[in-house]
């Protein structure tokens, strides 16, 4: 009998301890408006919450993530491309050391913010410098997808989401958007009442 109970309560709490602590944060919880601290140097914690990060992503079938959205303040992100030369990258105090003039268009979500999708301009080509999981310092030319996924992911890291860089226009579109999840719960609840 004691047995038995152990083994149901363990995988339960290990269940709980991961929804606490690894989940998704959503708009407008306030964490993702936060500007997360340098992490400095990668030590065994920052590999861990790296893998977290990777698994979370994948799960969640995103191609970018920023730790705060998973409720850690920290200048970590993760980048997953489906390019050849180009497949997992993680950053840890990424900086965008030069953004190109020229700008483009792409429509763009957020794992934080479910549902919304609106078109975003962006300088096309930037260049960043952070450190890999190894330690090394690295300087990335990025261009097209992967500038775009930087230039999203970085910005989390400053408490920015792209719902802040749209045009007027396209704001006043996803205004009814960014309120429709909170509506959706509630008549959920409505309904299992
Ligand atoms: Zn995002």
């Amino acid at each position: 009998m004691l047995l038995l109970k152990n083994l149901v309560s363990l995988p339960t709490s290990g269940y709980i301890f991961y929804m606490d602590t690894n989940d998704l944060k959503t708009y407008p919880n306030p964490i993702l408006r936060k500007v997360s601290e340098d992490v400095g140097g990668v030590n065994d914690a920052t590999l861990a919450l790296i893998r977290d990060m990777f698994r979370i992503m994948d799960e969640a079938g995103g191609i970018g993530l920023a730790a705060p959205q998973i409720g850690i303040s920290k200048r970590i992100i993760v980048v997953s491309l489906d390019e050849k030369h180009f497949e997992r990258l993680a950053l840890i105090d990424p900086v965008i050391e030069h953004a190109s003039e020229d700008t483009g268009v792409m429509e763009e979500g957020c794992l934080s913010i479910p549902g919304v999708n609106a078109e975003v301009t962006r300088p096309s080509k930037i260049v960043v410098r952070g450190m890999t999981r190894s330690g090394r310092m690295v300087e990335i030319t990025a261009a097209n997808l992967l500038a775009r996924v930087l230039q999203h992911e970085i910005d989390h890291l400053n408490g920015v989401l792209f719902i802040d860089r749209l045009s007027e226009q396209e704001k006043k579109r996803i205004e009814r958007e960014l309120i429709v999840p909170e509506a959706a719960r509630f008549s959920e609840k409505q309904t299992l009442l």
